[in-house]
């Protein structure tokens, strides 16, 4: 049977008592916009010790990248990149215990480690020092831009946005949308067609990330977008217009496997699928534990409304839900650990557990009645921020579609 180790478990409550004491008294004013997650970010990163944490592991690499002499054609990161420590299981509480506060706030960390974790893995020396470090130690915020108008789940296909080589300058022009962290991000890790000169087939494009940052002319962001939920995350627009970077802020090497789809976007997408189920963890265990104890509590006929078969039945399905929820977690820990995390291992995991945590905060709330109506318990929000694991980082369709995509491989190759 899985279960976490001394190490885990103390890092679990760690966590949790940083998110009580600090963010679920701000989560109101983090709703209403009133309060910006960034400072409450920071303090996080400091007070857990991850931004040490994370900024040890980008100055490893950067040695590394030193000592090869040059960035851009050193290769792939090393399996730093892949997790947030030695352990993903820790990242996997992290985020767990963030969201059964606030997967908003969740959000906005996956959104900034995304861009960080990007530039790390196969940025130049110059990328990492100046944009993934000051990142991942939480100094600067970062957004990861890979969505655009006409251009969301078939981002590879039809994206639009193009960087043009003129020698030692890229110019970048096209539109993102539905950003995590765009509104207020100081780094950027936008995805563009690359052509090597300006008359380069559209064949002859490949995907790859560019490192922008703020302030580069040409470059502009949209106001926060008004969403259903999430409101802790800001998610807003990116233009660029003739904004022109320095050849090195490519991201990889455009030489090399030119003809793989943006297989470094592909990998972050992986690990931001990888990362969602155990926010959607923490939003099922939540209300797991709000139900119970409500329904244990709550009397109705002049008894306990747990005793009800329609209520207690709600409650079993919600119990296996959250068993199979934390067995794929720690499935998915265990397979970053392993370095065989593949896509369909992510999107079958987030499919599941985004499908669940909708699924279960709908019926936490029905269990609530009225009460759970309220925006004074965390029911409601949990559920509006639960429907976006089912949008956000590749639709369930597109899950969906992987899945079979990948059984039918299977049955092909034996
Ligand atoms: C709050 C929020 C934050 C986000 N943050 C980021 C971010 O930080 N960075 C980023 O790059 N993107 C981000 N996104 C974008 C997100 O990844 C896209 O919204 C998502 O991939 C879906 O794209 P779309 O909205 O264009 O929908 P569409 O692709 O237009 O899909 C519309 C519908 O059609 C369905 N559909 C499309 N094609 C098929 C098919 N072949 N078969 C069956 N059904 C299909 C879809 O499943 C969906 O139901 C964010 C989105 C949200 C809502």
């Amino acid at each position: 049977m899985f279960q976490l180790d001394d190490t885990q478990r103390a890092f679990e409550s760690a966590v949790r008592a940083w998110c009580k004491k600090e963010l679920a008294p701000n989560v109101p004013a983090l709703e209403s916009g009133e309060l910006l997650p960034y400072e409450l970010l920071r303090k996080l990163g400091l007070d857990l010790g991850l931004a040490e944490l994370l900024g040890q592991m980008a100055e490893r690499r950067l040695g590394v990248l030193r000592s090869a002499g040059s960035g851009a054609e050193s290769g792939r990161g090393n399996s730093a990149g892949a997790s947030l420590a030695d352990d993903p299981m820790l990242t996997s509480l992290l985020l767990k215990e963030i969201s059964r506060v606030s997967p908003g706030f969740g959000m906005v960390f996956i959104a900034t480690l995304g861009c960080g974790m990007a530039i790390l893995g196969q940025g130049s020396a110059e990328t990492v020092e100046r944009c993934a470090l000051p990142v991942l130690r939480f100094e600067k915020i970062g957004a990861w831009a890979l969505t655009e108008p006409g251009a969301g789940s078939d981002a590879f296909g039809s994206m639009r946005t193009t960087a043009v080589l003129e020698r030692d300058t890229l110019v970048l022009n096209g539109q993102k949308t539905f950003i995590s962290n765009a509104p207020y991000a100081d780094v950027f890790a936008i995805y563009a067609r690359v052509a090597g000169s300006p008359d380069a087939s559209p064949d002859d494009r490949p995907v790859r990330a560019i490192v922008v940052e703020r302030g580069t002319p040409g470059l502009d962001t949209g106001p926060p977008m008004r969403k259903m939920g999430m409101h802790d995350s800001p998610t807003g627009e990116i233009f660029l217009r003739d904004c022109r970077v320095p050849a090195g802020n490519l991201i990889g090497s455009l030489a090399a496997s030119r003809n793989a789809r943006g297989a470094a976007a592909l990998d972050t997408l992986n690990q931001e699928r990888a990362a969602m189920p155990a926010m959607c963890l923490g939003i099922i265990e939540r209300c797991v534990e709000e139900s119970t104890r409500y329904a244990a509590e709550r009397e109705q006929f002049g008894r306990p409304i747990a005793e009800f078969q329609g209520v207690s039945f709600k409650l079993a399905r919600m119990e296996l839900a959250l068993e199979n929820a934390r067995n794929l977690v720690a499935k998915l820990a265990w397979a970053q650990r392993e370095g065989r995390l593949d896509a369909r291992l992510a999107a079958l995991a987030k499919l599941y557990c985004s499908e669940q945590a909708v699924r279960v905060s709908l019926d936490a709330i029905q269990i609530h009645g009225g009460a759970g109506y309220l925006a004074e318990l965390p029911l409601e929000k949990l559920m509006r921020d639960a429907k976006m694991f089912e949008i956000g980082g590749g639709t369930s369709e597109m899950q969906l579609q992987t899945i079979a995509r990948s059984i039918l491989e299977r049955s092909h190759q034996g």
